[in-house]
């Protein structure tokens, strides 16, 4: 017999009540990973499973090695000890809080050590990665930023010729964005990526993948960008005379960096180049799903967990007969690998 609807929780004091709940947390679990209600063995596909209802694990009839799995199997809470209701309720905060969570919140607000907590982060901001194939269309804006360094406290003639050299300064890591204004139909929303470099080809490249031809796009004056009009409406807006004539400018972006760099400083006491991507990746999200409440993107965050482990070995080559991702790549690199082959080899 199903058990009376409690209601989805709302706010995080919710969450924590109603995830608590083991039974929750596994039938919700559950329906993120198969939405269709139907259990299949992450090894072999096989609907022939049982389940252990002491253990919460199911086990496949099929003959195979590793005829156990739970409903962590196969995504990124792979392997972890961490029991499903801190798992739940650290996605909940990380996809709520408005400029990030550091481990050390994480550890004091759901009681696991700062190491564990770091570790957790990383995972789930690794399922917050965009993954969104759909090109933007309408009016786009397009820029870029370098992160790190003093690059913010910058004058704008001594950035704008580093700009024209395609490199930041050393420590400085550069950060290309496209944003996409609202229409009627939706609210903006943005593309955000690590770049080699601000060059013309690289900054071409990112654009034409993920604007449609024909759109308009709006820049700032960077050489760079030159050569887009062959098939875009390109408008540019000179920094050096002002920075907007009616529509043409690049303040939506403007104001996301701003939003970006003031997370990284007030809540992490520094952000490694190495793990810039995924940050970059949280606070996109979080700017796309700003029009949702909080109980809808937890919902979309935990949804990305499903088969995250699956796609990325795939991605890099590196399954295991099982399908399942060989152990010999560590999850950094393996975030690292895709994240750099995204872009260098598309
Ligand atoms: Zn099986």
């Amino acid at each position: 017999m199903k058990k009376q609807q409690v209601g989805f929780p709302a706010t995080l004091h919710d969450a924590i009540k109603y995830f608590a709940n083991a039974d929750h947390a596994l039938d919700f679990m559950k329906s993120i990973r198969w939405p269709d209600g139907v259990v299949k063995c992450p090894r072999c596909g096989s609907k022939d499973v049982f389940f252990l209802s002491t253990r919460k694990i199911w086990k496949c009839k099929a003959k195979h090695e590793k005829q156990q799995f739970s409903v962590k199997v196969g995504t990124v809470l792979e392997d972890s000890p961490i029991a499903l209701d801190k798992w739940l309720c650290a996605f909940w905060l990380i996809a709520n809080a408005k400029n990030g969570i550091s481990s050390y919140e994480l550890h004091r607000s759901i009681g696991v050590t700062q190491k564990t907590a770091w570790f957790m982060l990383h995972r789930i901001r690794l399922a917050m990665h965009n993954e969104s194939t759909e090109q933007f269309s309408g009016r786009v804006e397009a820029d870029e930023t370098f992160i790190g360094g003093r690059a913010r406290n910058m004058h704008a003639d001594k950035r704008a010729k580093i700009l024209q050299r395609g490199r930041g300064a050393i420590g400085k890591v550069a950060v290309m964005g496209l944003l996409e204004r609202n229409s009627p139909e939706r609210a903006s929303r943005v593309k955000v990526r690590v770049v080699r470099n601000v060059r013309r080809h690289g900054l071409h490249r990112e654009i034409k993948k993920e604007v449609v031809k024909g759109s308009e796009i709006y820049t700032d004056s960077l050489r760079s960008y030159s050569g887009l009009a062959q098939e875009y409406i390109h408008n540019v807006i000179d920094h050096a005379e002002c920075y907007a004539k009616g529509h043409v400018h690049t303040n939506g972006l403007e104001n996301f960096w701003s939003l970006l760099k003031r997370g990284i400083k007030g809540t992490y006491v520094s952000v490694e180049p190495f793990h810039l991507f995924r940050y970059l990746d949280e606070q996109s999200f979080r700017f796309n799903e700003r029009k949702d409440n909080d109980a809808g993107r937890f919902v979309k965050v935990v949804a990305g967990v499903i088969g995250k482990g699956l796609r990325y070995a795939k991605l890099i080559g590196k399954t295991g007969g099982d399908g399942l991702p060989k152990k010999t790549v560590s999850w950094q690199a393996q975030t690292w690998l895709l994240n750099h082959l995204g872009f260098e080899t598309d």
